[in-house]
């Protein structure tokens, strides 16, 4: 991406109506764009942040054993009504009638449609287990949406469901996804500790919330030392093995939300924390199967309600997290896998033919070479371009002048150390290529 076209709105000043440093540095580097309370735009440089991410996502449920589809965002209300939830749920969700008069809604979550989706087709206990997951946008009125998209009104989810013929089928099914969504995690350069949660609404007797510590975090936590160090892709069991080892192992360090904190069972080494919710998992069972009659022909030939568990995933909030925990006072410091370009060309003097030539030649290299590369070819001050690059938070910068051209030279500075190198020309390439 050339910046001389780029449609990238940058902001000199601080927005007055950011509170926390995501939401400022989101609207500063112009990710977003809200467009009525809650409910964003997402520019250029934030929607390809966004896919990075959801990407990530895609390819850890992928390796997990689900599989992506697609629901509408609009649903009928009647499958609400089966399930007994429309009017449980309250304000938070968005009705629409349609002009037959058809109660409709902006979906908050799908466990209506896809128990629905999933007991039109499934009859068997041989078509067991089945995973099935969407990244979508939700709407959730919120009654105080705040932060950007750390708490939105629309917002993108993966979710997804698990169906299983017993409990224990169902438990395997829970402790996949409870390696997938620490995996996830990791591979985008984040720590997210999998917390004991409260089932609320959603129901059932087993669940995490996958939390990601920082300052602005709106609930309290409480965790044991040692997951400040654990690394859980170093740590890379069976995938296809029963998981047991794995999931007890994760879930005896002490880690625990306000609801369920307990000062007694808590080590001594205890961390206390503001946390961010990223992901949520639960196991419910049968709380939708049941009213909503997804039944299989068991091996025995009697049916069995399928047992559910339903997995999500904030993939917007997300976005905002990853800001939250990696920044600094110039701008944003992107974890080199979910960077929206990984090289930032800068070419100080674009004026000058030799300078404007190896930088189009460079441009070239590492495109064909398949870099996501940004390049700054305007004709402004170096010190703006710097500022620029800084902001938006690429993780390595290398920069052209007319003096080191002169002697073969290139700078190259990494990002997250400030660390910067005289280099010849092509060894800078050989490692912002490696
Ligand atoms: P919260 O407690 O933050 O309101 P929740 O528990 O209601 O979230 P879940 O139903 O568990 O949310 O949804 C799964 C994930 O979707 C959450 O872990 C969170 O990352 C994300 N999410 C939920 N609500 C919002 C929102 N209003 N804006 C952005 N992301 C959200
Ligand atoms: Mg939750």
């Amino acid at each position: 991406m050339r910046m001389s076209s780029y449609f990238l709105p940058t902001l000199k000043e601080t927005p007055s109506e950011a509170q926390i440093v995501s939401h400022r540095l989101m609207l500063r580097a112009g990710m977003i764009r809200q467009t009525s309370a809650g409910i964003y735009a997402w520019l250029p440089l934030g929607w390809k942040v966004l896919q990075k991410v959801s990407q990530i996502v895609r390819e850890e449920q992928d390796r997990a054993g689900a599989q992506e589809l697609l629901m509408p965002t609009i649903q009928s209300a009647d499958l609400w009504k089966q399930s007994g939830r429309y009017e449980a749920y309250g304000k938070e969700m968005l009705r629409i009638t349609d002009r037959h008069d058809r109660e409709m809604l902006f979906g908050p979550t799908n466990e209506e449609m896809i128990t629905d989706i999933f007991k039109t087709f499934v009859k068997s206990y041989k078509d067991l287990p089945r995973n099935l997951y969407h990244i979508q946008w939700k709407f959730r009125d919120e009654v105080r949406p705040r932060f950007g998209v750390m708490r939105g009104r629309e917002f993108l989810m993966k979710d997804n469901y698990s169906f299983d013929l017993d409990a224990e089928g169902a438990r395997l099914s829970y402790r996949k996804m409870f390696l997938a969504y620490l995996r996830t995690f990791a591979r985008m350069g984040i720590k997210a500790i999998p917390m004991r949660a409260d089932t609320g609404p959603i129901g059932g007797d087993l669940s995490h919330e996958f939390i990601i510590l920082a300052e602005t975090g709106e609930s309290q936590v409480f965790c044991d030392k040692q997951w400040l160090d654990m690394d859980v892709l170093a740590d890379n069991p069976d995938a296809n093995g029963d998981l047991k080892d794995f999931f007890t192992k994760y879930t005896s360090i002490y880690a625990a939300t306000e609801e369920m904190h307990d000062a007694a069972k808590a080590p001594a080494d205890l961390v206390t924390a503001r946390g961010i919710e990223v992901g949520h998992i639960f196991y419910f069972g049968t709380k939708y199967s049941a009213p909503m009659g997804a039944v299989v022909t068991g091996p025995d030939g009697q049916p069995v309600t399928v047992e559910m568990g339903s997995y999500g995933i904030g993939v917007s909030r997300v976005v905002a997290a990853l800001i939250e925990a990696s920044h600094d006072d110039a701008g944003i410091i992107w974890p080199d896998q979910v960077a929206p370009y990984k090289v930032a060309l800068i070419n100080l003097k674009a004026d000058d033919e030799a300078c404007r030539s190896t930088c189009d030649g460079l441009y070239a290299r590492l495109q064909d070479a398949g870099v996501d590369v940004i390049y700054d070819d305007r004709n402004e001050r170096p010190g703006a371009k710097f500022a620029d690059m800084d902001l938006i938070g690429i993780p390595w910068q290398l920069t052209i002048g007319p003096r080191g051209l002169k002697a073969g030279t290139v700078e190259l500075k990494r990002r997250a150390t400030g660390e910067k190198l005289e280099l010849p020309l092509e060894e800078a390439l050989a490692k912002v290529m490696a």
